[in-house]
């Protein structure tokens, strides 16, 4: 018998790719899936990045880089931070990293063993849970509700605090709701936090660009109280449609930056060099591609939710931010897994049930707008004659 750790007993996984194999797989039998499970845009990475990856690679910017990223990306994303929300920030403190879920994983490496706590969003992105789990520290949910707009509450998420927390992660606009934290709930978190020193923060902002309504996103970069305890997880993979390349980065402060850097060495080495230099010109050139697809998620965002407000049973609060939408399927007299199983095998429609984002997400499934109008349309028609059609067994 192999001896593993047992960490490895209680790891989790994104259902999204279950999800995205089954669609796939129901595909090449000959059916037609709508998949709005997956969190990817539909677009194709802008034409620029592209050519900047193979001039990249026809320049000669095929070998290792430095583990933490060429200094040019570096110096972008920290000027990038400052053009947009005014912030200082070194880039010796930005690490290139190869896409947002590695900067997770490693803050969470580094704060989680048995007898901590740390704090994540429920409904969240699940490999927050999962990566606590396998640490052994004690995974502490954080209630995001439908009635808060399914933002975070400062208060109770302070609340939840205790001498064990090591860290908090904070996600907004937020993986599955589409929520969106407002300034003054973000204020009166930070404030609280100056109460805990030696509480670490991992701010998930990787949906930074997709707000809408006029919101503004607060990066909790702007807060000097906390900096010297804030790691940041950001990345192109949804800004500029590049979910494949892998490339991504984080703010590490102080000492965090070098057992990053150790960690990364141990782990990729470095960052596909010419994903890089992709990254460079995603950042530096026009934005106008960009742009066309957060407008283009923004008109597909009322779409949606007004498609799932007439559908029998359904509610659904209009989503602030990234491409989700996360509709209360509470009165259809589903629950949510087995109705987003069986959209996919009865209706050809690839959602994601609320269950795979934590506890809270019983009542609720989470939607993909990042899909076609109209795919959007057929998905939604397809729900209808479904959900006024079957019942639960
Ligand atoms: N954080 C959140 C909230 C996400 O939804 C995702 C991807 O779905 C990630 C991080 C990971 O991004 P990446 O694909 O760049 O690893």
């Amino acid at each position: 018998m192999l001896q593993t750790i047992t960490g490895f007993d209680r790891i989790g996984e994104e259902n999204a790719f279950a999800v995205l194999a089954r669609a796939t797989a129901l595909m090449a039998q000959g059916k037609d899936i709508i998949n709005l499970g997956i969190g990817q845009p539909d677009f194709r990475t802008p034409e620029h990045i592209v050519e900047a990856a193979i001039k990249a690679l026809r320049d000669g910017h095929h070998g290792y880089t430095a583990a933490n990223g060429i200094l040019p990306l570096r110096e972008a994303v920290a000027a990038d931070l400052h053009k947009r929300y005014n912030v200082t920030v070194s880039p010796e403190e930005v690490m290139i990293m190869p896409g947002g879920k590695p900067t997770m994983f490693m803050s969470i490496l580094m704060f989680g063993a048995p007898g901590v706590d740390i704090m994540y969003p429920d409904p969240g992105f699940p490999i927050y849970r999962s990566m606590i789990e396998f640490t052994g520290a004690r995974p502490v949910p954080i209630p995001i509700r439908e009635e808060n707009g399914f933002a975070f509450s400062a208060e109770e998420t302070l609340r939840l605090i205790t001498p064990q927390t090591r860290l908090i992660i904070v996600n907004s606009p937020a993986n599955p709701t589409g929520g969106v934290t407002p300034k003054a709930e973000v204020d009166k978190l930070v404030a609280g936090l100056e109460k805990w020193p030696n509480v670490a923060i991992m701010s998930d902002e990787i949906y930074d660009h997709m707000v809408y309504d006029g919101e503004q996103h607060v990066c909790l970069l702007s807060y000097p109280s906390i900096r010297d305890r804030l790691i940041i997880l950001n990345g192109w993979s949804k800004t500029y449609a590049m979910t494949g390349w892998r490339l991504g980065y984080a703010i590490w402060p102080g000492k965090l930056y070098d057992m990053a850097r150790k960690l990364a060495v141990n782990l990729h080495s470095c960052v596909n060099a010419s994903a890089q230099y992709a990254g460079l010109a995603a950042l530096t050139g026009p934005q106008d591609a960009a742009n066309m697809m957060i407008a283009e998620f923004d008109k597909r965002r009322k779409i949606v939710t007004d498609g799932l407000n007439k559908l029998p049973g359904v509610s659904c609060i209009v989503p602030k931010g990234a491409f989700y939408a996360f509709p209360n399927v509470s009165k259809t007299g589903w629950k949510a897994k087995p109705l987003a199983n069986a959209l996919l095998d009865e209706a050809g429609v690839a959602i994601i049930g609320g269950p795979d984002f934590g506890i809270l997400g019983e009542g609720y499934v989470r939607l993909s707008y990042a899909n076609s109008t109209e795919n959007i349309l057929k998905a939604l028609g397809r729900m209808d004659e479904f959900l006024k059609t079957k019942k639960p067994a």
